[in-house]
C-alpha cells in the first residue's frame, strides 16, 4: 500500500490538485481546510459535509491525525509554555507566548542545526530538516492549546529555517492561506544567522513576511568567531543582500543582538554595528545571554543597562527583550538544554 501523504504538508493548491486528480469535486479542498484549520477537526469520519464514500477514500489517501507525543512545560518566569513534541523519535521544541497584545508562537524549522554558534546548545546537535507537515503540526498543536487565536509566528525555534527554505516556504504559504490558518504575512518572522542565498530567495518570494537576522556582532572577525557561517556569508556581502530585500519589501527589519559580557558589548562592538545598521531601516534586539555552558556567562543587569546605554544614537530603535519564554531561544535556536521551563503541565 502506498505511504499516505501528511495532509497538514499540503497547501490549499496542492491539495487541490491531488483531490481533482482523484477524481473529487473542486470544492472539497475548500472544506478540508475548514475542517482542520477553522473547526480543528482531524478525522475525516467527522466532515459531514462530505460523502461517505469519499470520507473512506480521503482517509485511505491521507494522514490527519495530530497523534505526536507532547509534553508541555511551564515557564517559571511567564506566561510562556514549551512544547516537546516527538516526531517518530526526533524531538522539537517550540514555544506558544501569549501576551496582552497577542498570541506568538515559535516554530523549529529543524531537529537540531549544524551551524555550531558558539554559544548555541542547539547549533551542536546537526539534526535533519523538518517536512512542512510538520512545521504546521507544531502550529496545530500550540493552536489547540492556546486559549486565545495565535496572531503572530517567528521560525526562530531549533535550526536554521533558510536551510530548509521548500518546506519553511511551504508552511509559511499554508499559516498565510485565506481559505485555512489566515496568519498575515506581516505577522511571520522569518529569523536567519545570515544565509545569503535564502535571504535572496525571500526577496523573490511573494508574500511580505518580516526578516530577523541573528547578527550578534558586526565585526567580521567577531562574527566568525561567534557564529562560524559568517566565514562563508561575511557582513559585506550579507549588507547588501540585506539592502536588497528591504528595496524589495519596505519592510523594517530586526537584528537581533545576543549581549555577552567582555565578547561583544564594547564602544567599538556598538560602533560597528552603527556602522553596519546604517542604510537599513532596523530595529536591534539586544537578548542578555542565557548560558548554555560555563564558557560565556550572561550579562548583569547593569552591564545590559550600560550597553542600552551605549546604543543611544539609535534610540527607539532598540529594545531589551528579557523575561519573556522567548529569550530561552535566543535569535534562533538556544531552545535546546533550557532550564527555563522546569515543571510539566499535565
Ligand atoms: S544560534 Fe541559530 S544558527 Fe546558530 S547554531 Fe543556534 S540554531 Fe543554529
Amino acid at each position: 500500500m502506498d505511504k499516505k501523504t501528511d495532509i497538514f504538508s499540503l497547501t490549499f493548491e496542492k491539495l487541490a490538485k491531488r483531490l481533482i486528480e482523484n477524481d473529487f469535486p473542486k470544492f472539497r479542498s475548500q472544506q478540508i481546510f475548514k475542517w482542520l484549520y477553522e473547526k480543528n477537526l482531524f478525522d475525516f469520519s467527522l466532515m459531514t459535509d462530505i460523502a461517505s464514500s469519499e470520507r473512506e477514500r480521503l482517509k485511505s489517501m491521507f494522514d490527519s491525525g495530530l497523534n505526536e507525543d507532547v509534553k508541555v512545560f511551564r515557564s517559571r518566569i511567564d506566561s510562556s509554555e514549551k512544547f516537546l513534541i516527538d516526531f517518530k523519535g526526533s524531538y522539537v521544541e517550540s514555544v506558544l507566548m501569549p501576551s496582552k497584545e497577542r498570541v506568538t508562537v515559535c516554530l523549529s524549522s529543524q531537529t537540531g542545526c549544524g551551524l555550531k554558534c558558539s554559544f548555541c546548545a542547539t547549533g551542536r546537535n546537526p539534526g535533519r530538516n523538518l517536512t512542512s507537515g510538520e512545521i504546521i503540526r507544531q502550529f496545530m498543536h500550540m493552536a489547540l492549546k492556546s486559549k486565545e487565536r495565535i496572531t503572530n509566528v517567528v521560525f526562530m525555534g531549533m535550526g536554521e529555517p533558510l536551510l530548509n527554505l521548500d518546506n519553511v516556504l511551504e508552511a509559511i504559504e499554508i499559516l498565510n492561506c485565506d481559505k485555512g490558518i489566515r496568519i498575515g504575512a506581516r505577522k511571520i518572522t522569518v529569523s536567519t544567522a545570515g544565509i545569503i542565498p535564502g535571504i535572496e530567495t525571500l526577496t523573490r518570494f511573494p508574500l511580505q513576511v518580516k526578516l530577523a537576522i541573528s547578527l550578534n556582532s558586526a565585526i567580521q572577525s567577531k562574527r566568525e568567531e561567534l557564529m562560524p557561517i559568517a566565514k562563508k556569508y561575511d557582513l559585506k556581502n550579507l549588507k547588501r543582500a540585506l539592502i536588497n530585500y528591504q528595496d524589495a519589501k519596505n519592510k523594517r527589519m530586526t537584528f537581533e543582538y545576543i549581549l555577552i559580557p567582555g565578547v561583544n558589548d564594547s564602544v567599538s562592538d556598538t560602533r560597528a554595528l552603527f556602522e553596519f545598521a546604517k542604510g537599513i531601516d532596523c530595529k536591534v534586539n539586544v537578548i542578555p545571554y542565557n548560558p548554555v555552558d560555563k564558557k560565556f556567562r550572561a550579562p548583569t543587569k547593569r552591564e545590559t543597562a550600560d550597553f542600552f546605554e551605549k546604543l543611544s544614537p539609535l534610540k527607539d530603535a532598540v529594545t531589551i527583550r528579557e523575561s519573556r519564554g522567548r529569550d530561552i531561544n535566543g535569535a534562533c535556536g538556544q531552545l535546546a538544554g533550557k532550564s527555563i521551563f522546569q515543571e510539566e503541565i499535565k
